[in-house]
């Protein structure tokens, strides 16, 4: 296979990219598709080569902390050992065949990234949950997905166990803990002792089935001595096609039920290169942190393949909750030089003091995707770092689609340009291209050529697939508009959009005008019922603690001034309500459809 070789022949992973202009950026993304991919063996292995052989900075491949100031650094030749015991791990004790689905629900412990990798070793499908989900959820997951596998820890396991009898093709548990638990194989003990001898495949599997967890600890203690180091390591790769499917991300749920989006080894292992060269910039020198939860597509996307495409080194810590001070800390004490979050990360973070208290001396580099990051935080945090918020936006079915890259002026915002990967379009109803500055939906060209970074279908799910598409086009299901100078811009999520006596609106414009009154901590904004307008703009907004002793009329009466005065007068919300907190999905996106329903009931 060229593509990824071709990176590394030409040293382009070597030097941040920084291109003059976006079309020379453009020009320069070519990656042919190989008829066979595996990002384990053509992409991992090929660091750990250089590595070796000292062509690559000394960075670890793999950076792990914790809250208890515990640490863990794994070279590229550390992280392929481990991973081949654990793919051995998979077959073996775990009798998983190639295409069999694993389900992964971690928090961020290393043995998450070591899954990651042996699910690509071994040819699994990957599934990743996130450690939020419920006893509810995790059956359905369980049950939508058909998994084999599931690898979780001792906190989720009891719920798993509550379900499995419900979920026929569950054949086997692993868990991540300290102690062991009948049924289940204890991946920890399993990584000490399996495979020093092919016999022990035999030992293993009679654990997972045991009834006598007593036999198990006997054997256990009996082999705790032996360093897992000792162990085999010995594994081949599978030969995956390219467009083998190689996993399952479930979408964040925020306009419905989770959908499952299944991509294939070229569609995130090849395709997020243009995330992690482009969006990113990332080099051999770099350590990347990304916070997203373990269980959505952006953690592949920025704490798997897009940093190691590049020889870059993945840093992770284990904040069991999310702590504004713990993120501060850990950006001024580790040589972080890239750093990915939520655009609600962003806003609280900058609710804190940073130009006193903290200096970030690595970081060079900040970006942002998942919903709109509004312009008051990207100016709070340029103003209180120096640094400027690269805006990407993308889906659990795509590589970035468009971004704000180095070297390009960013307009507040703006979601920036398309990406290298595809070819992004306004389209109208009939899949006819827009010209700019009309309001349509965002497609991505897919005839005559699919593009690569594309997932391939919603499992099990013809339906809704084929519902993404039309004309040349696959739907995106966001709206926005594209300027004269070919920046993108987010308008809403097609179900979100108001139309109010005749005229569309977005509530991301709406928001962005409230969000900048002083009394404003947050907002959503949605459509309400009316009986002369049909519908009329509703806003729920979360009061800053120092204004909620206010006359309340009196500060409805205000921010209805200011956004009429911020923005077009016609998109003020006629409804004001104060409520203590908006409603959101586990990875932190408002659920506005949530507001909208009740908003539609109470007719
Ligand atoms: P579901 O599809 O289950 O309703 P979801 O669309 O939130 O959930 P994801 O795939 O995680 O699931 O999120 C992708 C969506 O997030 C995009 O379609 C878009 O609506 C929104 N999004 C992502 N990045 C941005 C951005 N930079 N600006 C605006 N919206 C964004
Ligand atoms: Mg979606």
């Amino acid at each position: 296979f060229g593509s990824v070789r071709a990176l590394h022949k030409d040293n382009r992973t070597a030097t941040p990219q920084n291109f003059s202009n976006y079309e020379s950026m453009k020009q320069d993304f070519k990656l042919g598709i190989p008829e066979y991919f595996n990002f384990a063996k053509d992409v991992l292995d090929q660091w750990t080569d250089k590595e070796k052989a000292g062509k690559k900075p000394s960075n670890p491949a793999f950076w792990w902390i914790n809250r208890n100031g515990e640490e863990m650094r794994w070279s590229f030749e550390e992280l392929g050992s481990l991973s081949r015991k654990f793919a051995n791990i998979l077959s073996e004790a775990c009798s998983l065949q190639r295409g069999d689905r694993v389900i992964l629900i971690l928090p961020r412990v290393p043995e998450w990234w070591l899954a990651n990798v042996a699910c690509l070793r071994t040819g699994t499908v990957l599934i990743p949950g996130t450690t939020q989900l419920t006893q509810k959820d995790i059956l359905y997951r369980l049950q939508s997905s058909k998994a084999n596998c599931i690898i979780t820890n001792d906190v989720l396991a009891p719920a798993v166990d509550a379900v499995a009898s419900k979920c026929e093709n569950l054949h086997s548990k692993l868990i991540v803990s300290e102690n062991s638990r009948e049924g289940w194989g204890n991946l920890k003990e399993l990584m000490k002792v399996f495979l020093c001898h092919p016999g022990w495949s035999t030992v293993a599997r009679s654990w997972l089935t045991a009834t006598s967890t007593s036999l198990v600890q006997a054997i256990l203690s009996l082999l705790s001595s032996w360093d897992y180091r000792h162990a085999s390591d010995s594994h081949t790769c599978v030969k995956t096609k390219h467009n083998e499917i190689m996993a399952i991300f479930f979408t964040s749920g925020t306009s419905g039920y989770p959908k499952m989006t299944a991509h294939t080894h070229s569609s995130f292992g090849l395709g997020l290169s243009v995330n992690g060269r482009f969006w990113l910039d990332l080099t051999p020198s770099d350590v990347m942190w990304n916070t997203s939860d373990t269980g959505w597509a952006k953690s592949a996307w920025s704490s798997v393949f897009s940093p190691w495409i590049q020889g870059a080194c993945v840093f992770t810590h284990h904040l069991p909750r999310f702590e504004p001070t713990s993120i501060l800390q850990t950006l001024s004490k580790y040589p972080i030089t890239v750093f990915c979050s939520a655009p609600t990360v962003y806003r609280m973070l900058v609710q804190n003091d940073i130009t006193r208290s903290y200096k970030f001396k690595s970081l060079k580099h900040c970006v942002s995707a998942g919903e709109p990051i509004t312009p008051d935080v990207t100016e709070k945090w340029r103003n209180k770092t120096g640094l400027d918020i690269y805006e990407g936006y993308g889906q659990t079915e795509t590589v970035l689609i468009c971004g704000n890259f180095k070297g390009m002026k960013i307009k507040p915002g703006s979601m920036g340009k398309p990406s290298p990967a595809f070819d992004v379009k306004i389209v109208d109803v009939n899949g006819n291209v827009l010209p700019p500055g009309q309001e349509g939906d965002i497609g991505i060209q897919v005839l005559p050529n699919r593009p690569f970074g594309l997932f391939t279908h919603y499992v099990d799910n013809p339906s809704k697939t084929a519902s993404t598409l039309r004309g040349n086009f696959y739907i995106t299901g966001d709206r926005g508009y594209m300027d004269k100078d070919g920046y993108f811009w987010f308008v809403a999520r097609a179900d979100d959009v108001i139309l109010s006596s005749g005229y569309r609106i977005g509530p991301f414009e709406v928001e962005n005008a409230l969000n900048e009154h002083p009394s404003v901590a947050e907002s959503a904004v949605v459509s309400s019922p009316d009986p002369i307008r049909g519908e009329v703009v509703k806003a729920f907004v979360v009061l800053n603690p120092d204004y909620k002793s206010h006359d309340q009329e009196q500060l409805i009466k205000e921010i209805q001034e200011h956004v009429k005065k911020t923005t077009a007068p016609y998109k003020y919300p006629r409804k004001v309500e104060f409520i203590q907190e908006l409603p959101k999905t586990i990875s932190g996106k408002t659920k506005r459809n949530e507001l909208r329903k009740k908003e539609w009931k109470t007719i």
